[in-house]
């Protein structure tokens, strides 16, 4: 029988009593699982903390010693148990290390999802789906109106310029994928990456991941060279160099509104778009699904007389 009450919100995150621990909590607390280590899902100061050794590679570079007290890395597909409830991670395509938490309990079995993307990657594992009873989804972009075009075909929109490019882009994740596509499709372009990128790149490539070429961003190269430079930056920089002369400025989104002052448009996005997360339920084959992060109302009414949709937030 699934229990209605096996994950429940609050202040501190999504909480399961019966296990006593949090899914990617927003505060420090004692158990902490946590699906990948994007800021807004891995904080710092938690106790122990369940998490694949990529995950717990990016934490610790970002939160240092206060990345945890404890961390418990686990393998994906590797059942580890939490006071009681059967946990296992699946991977979820989204960025490197990233995992859907397969929760098993008195025979009913809860898939969170974390984010998650069915796009190809060639800098992360590959999602995997498994069947639950309970599909505990993301909803970032649960909207009909949302599809998200190919990346590849996305990426070649810069060839259709020679103008040096300052491109923005999440520093973890989103960046490591644009320097494998760009390397991949666009050959003429030489990639100049932010120093503040360079950890998270390093760390890709210690854990086996091949982006190919680049090189750390140098003033004097980018004004010796008036074509085909792309210099990556996080979103911080980008945004205070909105008066940058001699470049096309692109930012690699999925989001409609953050494309509308760049002269080039790039939707790559690291989420599920509806067909995704509708193709995603038709693999789970959940009778319940819960939904978090985002609005779940659209998916309430396209299931309304199939399936139980609950909005957690
Ligand atoms: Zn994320």
């Amino acid at each position: 029988m699934i229990l209605e009450d096996f994950i429940v919100i609050n202040k501190t995150g999504l909480f399961c009593r019966y296990g006593d621990f949090y899914l990617d909590p927003k505060e420090g607390v004692k158990n902490a699982v946590i699906s990948h280590a994007h800021g807004d899902h891995a904080i710092s100061g938690n106790q122990n903390v369940y998490c694949t050794r990529a995950t717990s590679l990016f934490m610790l570079h970002r939160y240092k010693k206060f990345a945890a007290v404890d961390f418990h890395l686990k393998t994906f597909h590797e059942v580890f148990d939490v006071n009681g409830v059967k946990v296992t991670f699946i991977p979820a395509g989204h960025i490197l290390g990233s995992a859907m938490v397969l929760m098993e309990y008195q025979q009913v079995r809860y898939l969170y999802s974390g984010d998650y993307k069915l796009q190809p990657d060639a800098t992360c594992e590959p999602i995997e789906f498994v069947q639950a009873d309970v599909f505990i989804t993301e909803t970032t972009f649960a909207d009909p109106a949302t599809q998200h075009p190919v990346a590849e075909t996305e990426i070649l929109k810069l060839n259709s310029t020679q103008s040096n490019i300052m491109l923005g882009a999440y520093a973890l994740g989103k960046s490591q994928r644009l320097i494998q596509l760009i390397n991949a499709y666009c050959p003429e372009k030489r990639i100049l990456l932010h120093h503040s990128m360079m950890p998270f790149v390093k760390i890709y490539e210690q854990e086996g991941v091949n982006l190919g070429k680049y090189e750390v961003y140098d003033r004097k190269v980018m004004k010796q060279n008036q074509s085909n430079m792309v210099y990556m930056v996080p979103p911080m920089v980008y945004g205070s160099y909105f008066r940058a002369i001699n470049v096309v400025r692109v930012f690699a989104t999925g989001w409609k509104h953050l494309q509308n002052n760049n002269e080039l448009q790039l939707y790559v996005s690291d989420h599920a778009d509806w067909n995704d997360i509708l193709y995603t339920i038709e693999k789970v084959q959940p009778t319940e699904i819960w939904t978090n992060h985002g609005n779940g109302l659209q998916l309430k009414s396209h299931y309304e007389k199939s399936l139980v949709v609950k909005l957690l937030n």
